[in-house]
C-alpha cells in the first residue's frame, strides 16, 4: 500500500503536469513529461527546494513540503518546485541532452521556457539574479517567449541558437603537433555572474601506441552571455584566448559533438 506522503505527491506530480501541458500543448492529450521513467523523490538536499538529476532520471523535492498535507488542497509552492524540476528536465530531453547543459538554472532556455510560463499563468520559481541577467542581456529571447503563439516557436529558436554556440566553439578546434585544443561551451557549474569562466583541462590520449594531448578548455557560459550575438561569441573566444596566451587565428577543424562528448566525459 502507497503511503501518504507519496499519493500526495503523485496528486501533485499530475497537477502540476497538468497545467504545463495545458499551456505548452492546448490541442494535445500527451503529458507534458512524456516519459513514465522519472523517478520522483522526497529528499533533503541543502539549499535546494528540489533538484533534477540527469544522470539517474531523478526529481527530488524537499520533505517541508509533506508536514502538512491537506486531503482536498493543493501546495502551490510544491506545484512551483514540481514544475521547475520538470522544465529542467523536458530541455535535457527535448531540447538538448549534451554537454552543454541547457537544462541548467542560468541558460537561455531555461529562464526563455521559464518566461513563457510564467507569463501565461504559472507561477515558478526562478534564480532571482540569473533571472534578472538573462531578461537584460537576452532580451530578445525574452521577448519571443511572451509574444510567441506556439511552444514550438521559442523550442525550435532554442535549438537554432544552441546549435549556433556549440558549431561557433567546436569550430575553434585545432591540432598542435601532439595536442588537439578544443573548447566545450557549457551552461554547466556555479557560475553566478557577469563573464564566461574557463576551465582548462589536459587529457592524455592513447592513439595507435602514440600518445597525444587533448587539450579542453571548458568555457563556462552565463546569463549575461548573449547567446544571439555573434559578436558576444567572438569576444568571449578572443577573451579565452589572450587569458591563456593562445593564438586566436589559425587552422582549424572540424568535429563532431559526440567526440567531445566522449572525451568530456572521461575527465569526470
Ligand atoms: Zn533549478
Amino acid at each position: 500500500m502507497k503511503n501518504e506522503k507519496q499519493k500526495y505527491l503523485e496528486r501533485h506530480i499530475k497537477k502540476a503536469d497538468l497545467e504545463l501541458r495545458n499551456i505548452a500543448f492546448p490541442n494535445s492529450k500527451r503529458n507534458f513529461q512524456n516519459d513514465s521513467k522519472t523517478k520522483y523523490v522526497i529528499e533533503y538536499k541543502e539549499g535546494c527546494l528540489g533538484y533534477y538529476r540527469a544522470s539517474t532520471n531523478t526529481i527530488a523535492v524537499d520533505p517541508k513540503y509533506f508536514k502538512n498535507m491537506y486531503r482536498h488542497k493543493y501546495n502551490k509552492d510544491l506545484i512551483s518546485t514540481l514544475q521547475h524540476e520538470m522544465i529542467h528536465k523536458y530541455i535535457d530531453y527535448n531540447i538538448d541532452s549534451s554537454i552543454l547543459v541547457y537544462w541548467n538554472d542560468n541558460s537561455p532556455a531555461f529562464l526563455s521556457i521559464l518566461a513563457y510560463f510564467n507569463n501565461r499563468g504559472c507561477n515558478i520559481y526562478a534564480n532571482y539574479k540569473y533571472d534578472k541577467i538573462f531578461k537584460r542581456y537576452n532580451k530578445s529571447i525574452y521577448n519571443l517567449a511572451i509574444t510567441c503563439k506556439t511552444f514550438m516557436e521559442l523550442q525550435i529558436k532554442l535549438i537554432q541558437l544552441k546549435n549556433q554556440t556549440k558549431e561557433f566553439f567546436y569550430s575553434k578546434l585545432r591540432i598542435e603537433e601532439d595536442t588537439i585544443i578544443s573548447y566545450i561551451p557549457t551552461y554547466d557549474g556555479e557560475s553566478y555572474i557577469s563573464s564566461a569562466k574557463l576551465i582548462k583541462q589536459r587529457i592524455i590520449n592513447e592513439v595507435n601506441g602514440k600518445t597525444q594531448f587533448l587539450e579542453v578548455y571548458i568555457v563556462n557560459l552565463s546569463a549575461e552571455f548573449n547567446i544571439e550575438d555573434a559578436e558576444d561569441r567572438a569576444y568571449i573566444f578572443d577573451f579565452i584566448c589572450s587569458e591563456e596566451g593562445i593564438e586566436s587565428e589559425g587552422e582549424y577543424e572540424e568535429i563532431d559533438d559526440y567526440v567531445i562528448k566522449t572525451k568530456s566525459l572521461k575527465m569526470a
